[in-house]
């Protein structure tokens, strides 16, 4: 079985669609679970009306929802889908509507309500696919709520290994008897109480990690808009160029320093299945794309892809107190029940903690400010520049580490440089203004 995971681009209007239709045929004879995101910029536009709904008024709010239904029948009117469709569209649309008519008669949005709300987007697209898929292919739908099971907090839940893998073992292996494809929805879950939840935002990646995992597919492939992963973002440095082939680690540590492309969770569960990842572009097919395995590209070997993330905040705590493990762990404790925010990096520096949040510094000053009492705490907003490759630590590292250094201070007064905290990133902080510019230099070292 192979699954395929469709982003918001690959499913954002009827041409897109009939390119993932393509693609499903040049696959016949395989068994694919497809999973699908929204369409593009509609989990935004929902996650925008749901917290607006609190003081949008009824006009106001109605229309937008209608836009939203519209753009879904459009596309369904575009593709010259069967009614029963366009009637699904429709009763989910009814939905959106009464949960935003709720959040207006409360007067407030609970995270739980923009998880139902979100997860509209998926269901909207999803039910078009199968419409389309369905007029051609022998294909199911699949409530990904019925088997991905979540806990913890709501908007961005964990997800429950076990019960995912019994249940997808359960109700989603078996419709494979009866179908060739099955389509079902990326981002979205439920919990205990089966109360719709969500994954984060760029989710879907992962949902088609889990059941690709949970399922033992042969192959996992992200179909999305770029032809793979390239040496830096296409968009920010044009002359980027595709990498063939990566170890999960190297594609793990890229998305986690911040290449949008995949998200950060998707490479855990089928590093542990082993399962290849490919990432394509769903309108170059003919495009090999990046192949991610446990082994990787073995001949690589040096600064293979660059990455800025900005904004980010760095707060540096120092004080007498927390110069050992224990307190760090209390902090960062601390700072989380306060905002409720994880730092993305926390280090050791001399006698202070540093830890890297990877929000704008507005959304975490004022927390700071109440450690402030007991702490001497300094906070900035800054860009995170990481340089990432197969292994910084084997014998031409040193040339590596010596470019990448002189790199940022040429650039850049006063840089904080972490070297050495994984095995194949090099990462500083630098004032935003700088970071393209940095970017473009490292960039040139790509091998
Ligand atoms: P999808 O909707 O398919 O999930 P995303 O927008 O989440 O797509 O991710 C794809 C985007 O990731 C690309 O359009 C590209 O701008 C961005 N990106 C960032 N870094 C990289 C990189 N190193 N290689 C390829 N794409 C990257
Ligand atoms: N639709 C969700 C989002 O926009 C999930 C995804 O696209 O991966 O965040
Ligand atoms: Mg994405």
């Amino acid at each position: 079985m192979i699954v395929m995971k469709f982003g918001g681009t690959s499913v954002q209007d009827a041409f897109a669609m009939r390119n993932v239709l393509s693609i499903a045929q040049e696959f016949s004879g395989h068994k694919i679970l497809m999973v699908s995101s929204a369409c593009s910029g509609i989990t935004s536009e929902l996650l925008s009306i749901a917290s607006d709904s609190v003081c949008l008024n009824d006009e106001d709010r109605i229309r937008r929802i209608q836009e939203i239904i519209k753009r879904h029948i459009d596309i369904c009117n575009e593709l010259g889908l069967e009614q029963g469709t366009v009637l699904q569209i429709e009763e989910i649309g009814a939905h959106l509507l009464s949960y935003c008519e709720g959040i207006a008669l409360l007067g407030e949005c609970t995270n739980r309500s923009q998880d139902a709300i979100a997860s509209c987007g998926e269901l909207f697209s999803t039910i078009i696919l199968t419409g389309l898929l369905g007029s051609h292919l022998n294909v199911q739908w699949f409530d990904a709520r019925k088997s991905m099971k979540t806990f913890d907090s709501p908007s961005k839940s964990q997800v429950h290994m076990e019960q995912t893998s019994l249940l997808s073992n359960q109700l989603l292996k078996p419709l494979f008897e009866q179908c060739d494809i099955v389509v079902t929805q990326g981002f979205i879950g439920s919990d205990d109480d089966n109360r719709t939840t969500t994954l984060g935002r760029g989710g879907s990646d992962y949902s088609a990690a889990i059941f690709g995992a949970v399922l033992e597919a042969d192959e996992i492939i992200i179909w999305t808009d770029v032809s793979g992963i390239a040496s830096a973002d296409p968009r920010v440095i044009p002359n980027a160029r595709y990498i063939e082939s990566m170890s999960f680690d190297e594609a793990r540590m890229l998305s986690f320093f911040g290449a949008k492309v995949l998200h950060p969770e998707t490479i855990l569960p089928a590093l542990q299945k082993d399962i290849p990842v490919h990432v394509r572009n769903t309108f170059k097919t003919s495009d090999r794309g990046t192949t991610i395995t446990r082994m990787g590209d073995e001949l690589a070997s040096g600064m293979r892809s660059v990455i800025a993330r900005k904004p980010v905040s760095f707060v540096q705590v120092r004080a007498s107190q927390v110069s050992n493990e224990h307190s760090m762990s209390e902090l960062i404790k601390e700072l989380e029940q306060l905002s409720g925010l994880k730092p993305m990096i926390s280090v050791m520096i001399d006698s202070s903690i540093g830890l890297i949040y990877d929000v704008s510094i507005s959304k975490i000053e004022e927390y700071v400010k109440h450690l402030e009492e007991d702490n001497n705490a300094e906070i900035g907003e800054y860009a995170l520049i990481s340089a990432i490759g197969p292994n910084f630590r084997n014998f031409n590292s040193k040339k590596v580490f010596t470019k990448f250094h002189e790199i940022i201070h040429e650039n850049e007064e006063s840089p904080i440089i972490f070297s050495g905290i994984q095995k194949n990133t090099l990462t500083a902080l630098v004032n935003s203004v700088h970071a393209e510019n940095i970017l473009k230099e490292l960039h040139a070292l790509c091998t």
